[in-house]
């Protein structure tokens, strides 16, 4: 993810994969108002969010909706590396010469990032930054940097070199030139606050969605799950399947987003930290989960294991399911859904012939 560019704003404004069939719809019963499903956009870390609330009353909701806009915005300016005032950033100017305290919100997200890059095998690394920066996803020009630039970082790439104390929230880098980047997982951990304080506020049914990070809260108004389409990889069509969600949270991530295009392939802004490479082997991968700061974190390091050891991770994991896309051949992609989805997932029509689903 791209966090607070305006220039790309257009572009990531396109990934939306909510396809909400309910929202304009009112369930009437009985004498009671109607409630409906009321969407409060708004634009935020460098891309869309969209708040639907479903309410009777429109006045009351508009206060919910902006809670959930200020806590995407006060996420954005803490964890943004588009900015030289976020924590972040300030972490990222100090803590290679010493150590230093960080914000509670920050911390949380470094803490998990690190948990994540042990258990994932470090795949999942926010160390990755010069990286990042080097492909031109962070600030451009997108180029493909030679192999002799990409070996000139590598030895600056490793979660190894973050050293972190949960409990006083110290933090320090053990050499001067290491970077961090959350844009991985901070837009979840975003989506997961403001779902938080929506439930807080006693909102019983919503949806907060953040470029396809998604937390459902109960349903909308006439059905009983909120129903998610997933963007279709190859933008064929807006959405290829569809999955319902209750109370839970999905996020998606594919290398259309953001790639460069160069020697006739292109290169997705995910990067395989070992080889400082963007990853190849599955075009999206979603995954639900209890909390969206759990389904952001996720999808990064599935798309780089791959799909077989990415099925194997998601197996393995009882809080997390997934949902991988691999090319195929002949214009056929292959769909892996996890068995813990089946009957929830439903490919649709149009997309019949260009998908074959397999459960794993
Ligand atoms: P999006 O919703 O934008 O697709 P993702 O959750 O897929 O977001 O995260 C992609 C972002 O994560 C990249 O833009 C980059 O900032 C960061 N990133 C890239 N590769 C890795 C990695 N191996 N580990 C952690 N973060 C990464
Ligand atoms: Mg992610």
């Amino acid at each position: 993810m791209q966090l607070s560019d305006s220039r790309l704003r257009s572009k990531v404004a396109l990934t939306a994969v909510a396809f909400l069939t309910a929202t304009l719809v009112a369930a009437v019963s009985g004498d009671a108002p109607a409630r409906r499903a009321v969407n409060y956009p708004t634009r935020t870390m460098g891309t869309y969010a969209n708040a639907i609330l479903v309410t009777a009353d429109s006045a009351a909701s508009a206060a919910d909706a902006r809670v959930v806009h200020r806590v995407l915005a006060r996420v954005d300016s803490l964890m943004t590396n588009w900015t030289t005032t976020s924590e972040v950033a300030r972490i990222n100017r100090v803590a290679g010469s010493r150590r230093t305290r960080v914000q509670r919100e920050v911390a949380a997200v470094l803490d998990t990032s690190l948990r994540l890059w042990r258990e994932s095998g470090g795949a999942f690394d926010i160390t990755v930054e010069p990286l990042v920066r080097l492909w031109g996803f962070l600030g451009g020009p997108k180029r493909v940097p030679s192999e002799q630039e990409i070996a000139a970082v590598m030895p600056r790439v490793g979660a190894g070199h973050v050293h972190y104390n949960p409990r006083t929230r110290m933090v320090r880098f053990d050499r001067r030139d290491v970077r961090i980047d959350l844009g991985g997982i901070a837009k979840g951990y975003g989506v997961e606050v403001a779902a938080e304080s929506l439930r807080a506020r006693g909102v019983t049914d919503a949806l907060v969605d953040l470029s396809g990070n998604m937390h459902a809260l109960g349903h909308p108004p006439d059905a009983d799950g909120w129903r998610i389409g997933i963007r279709d990889p190859r933008d064929r069509m807006q959405y290829f399947a569809r999955l319902t969600l209750h109370d839970e949270s999905i996020s998606t991530s594919g290398q259309y987003e953001q790639f460069v295009a160069a020697n006739g392939r292109t290169y997705g802004h995910i990067l395989k930290p070992r080889t400082g490479h963007p990853v190849e082997g599955l075009i999206s991968v979603t995954v639900v989960a209890a909390s969206a700061f759990e389904t952001d974190a996720w999808d990064t390091p599935l798309f780089v294991l791959g799909p077989a050891a990415a099925k194997r991770k998601a197996r393995a994991n009882p809080r997390i399911a997934a949902v991988l896309v691999a090319p195929g051949t002949a214009g056929v992609d292959t769909v892996w859904v996890e068995e813990a989805l089946r009957g929830r997932f439903s490919l649709l029509t149009e997309a019949d012939s260009l998908f074959r689903v397999r459960y794993f």
